[in-house]
């Protein structure tokens, strides 16, 4: 930016002089990047389904008009491809939610043990279809913080579910809540989620939490997954001033952690 300004002089009268200033525009064109690159994804996940609906509703208009079977069998398939659509909209509208609410702390008392309960036995049936153990390990105490409830129930039933899904041939999924100490002399509550599935490669870790971020996509697909889930995770936890942590040894499982900040009495 250029601009003339009055300058004092030594004598009392003033210089015109011109003033130059400048802007490091790097992080503003990243953010306007990431939005650009968001967009395009957005679009392209939501493109696919809609490619296989309008492909179905051709087959049905024409050669597959007069085949009741054919019918029904792609008539089930549009269904899922809707659903699929609904439930990336659905994490889209959550995650810009999220963020338009970044800066405002959530304020209501919550209590982690019956919250975590609530939310496995939400996901029970789930954990039955695939055949997996959901062990709780919950303190008797109140485990109080300060948070949104709602999402809070999100963040549990994302790691809860993906350890469901992506930990099955482990056979358990555990789940506990513990009360730390912290270097600050503080402490926090630790919610642990752990599967002993296979495991994620030490590469992938760090990104995971980025927008449509997957280790594998037809596996995500085929599990009903966005690719939004931990991106919203990290949204809700750091408005919470939480902490998520992911550890992972190949063939052996993940475990995702979240520290919460007890609340202020
Ligand atoms: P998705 O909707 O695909 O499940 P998420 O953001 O929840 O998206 O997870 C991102 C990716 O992280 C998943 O697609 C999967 O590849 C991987 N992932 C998440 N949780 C686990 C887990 N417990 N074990 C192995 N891989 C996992």
């Amino acid at each position: 930016i250029i601009a003339p300004v009055q300058v004092p002089t030594a004598f009392g009268g003033t210089d015109q002089c011109m003033l130059m200033t400048f802007h490091d525009l790097t992080p503003l064109r990243r953010a306007e990047e990431m939005r650009a690159d968001f967009v395009a994804n957005a679009s392209h996940e939501l493109r696919t389904p809609l490619a296989a609906l309008s492909g179905f509703i051709d087959t049905l208009l024409g050669p597959a008009r007069d085949d009741p079977k054919a019918r029904a069998r792609f008539l089930g398939i549009m269904q899922a491809q809707a659903t699929r659509m609904a439930r990336l909209i659905d994490d889209l509208l959550s995650l810009s939610r999220v963020e338009l609410t970044a800066h405002v702390r959530p304020e209501a008392h919550i209590d982690l043990a019956p919250l975590i309960k609530q939310v496995a036995d939400g996901l029970e049936s789930l954990a039955r279809d695939r055949q997996v153990a959901i062990e709780l390990d919950l303190p008797d105490s109140p485990a109080m913080i300060a948070g949104d409830r709602e999402e809070l129930l999100r963040v549990f039933e994302n790691l809860i579910e993906n350890a469901l899904k992506y930990g099955a041939s482990g056979g358990r999924v555990a789940v506990s809540v513990v009360a730390a100490s912290v270097a600050d002399g503080g402490s926090e509550y630790r919610v642990a989620v752990r599967d002993f599935g296979p495991g994620i490669a030490p590469e992938h870790l760090p990104r995971l939490t980025e927008r449509f971020y997957r280790v594998d996509v037809g596996d995500s697909r085929s599990q009903g997954g966005t690719g939004l889930g931990l991106s919203l995770v990290k949204h809700i936890v750091n408005r919470h001033r939480g902490r998520l942590l992911i550890e992972s040894v190949l063939r052996k499982g993940a475990t995702f952690t979240v520290c919460f900040p007890p609340v202020k009495s």
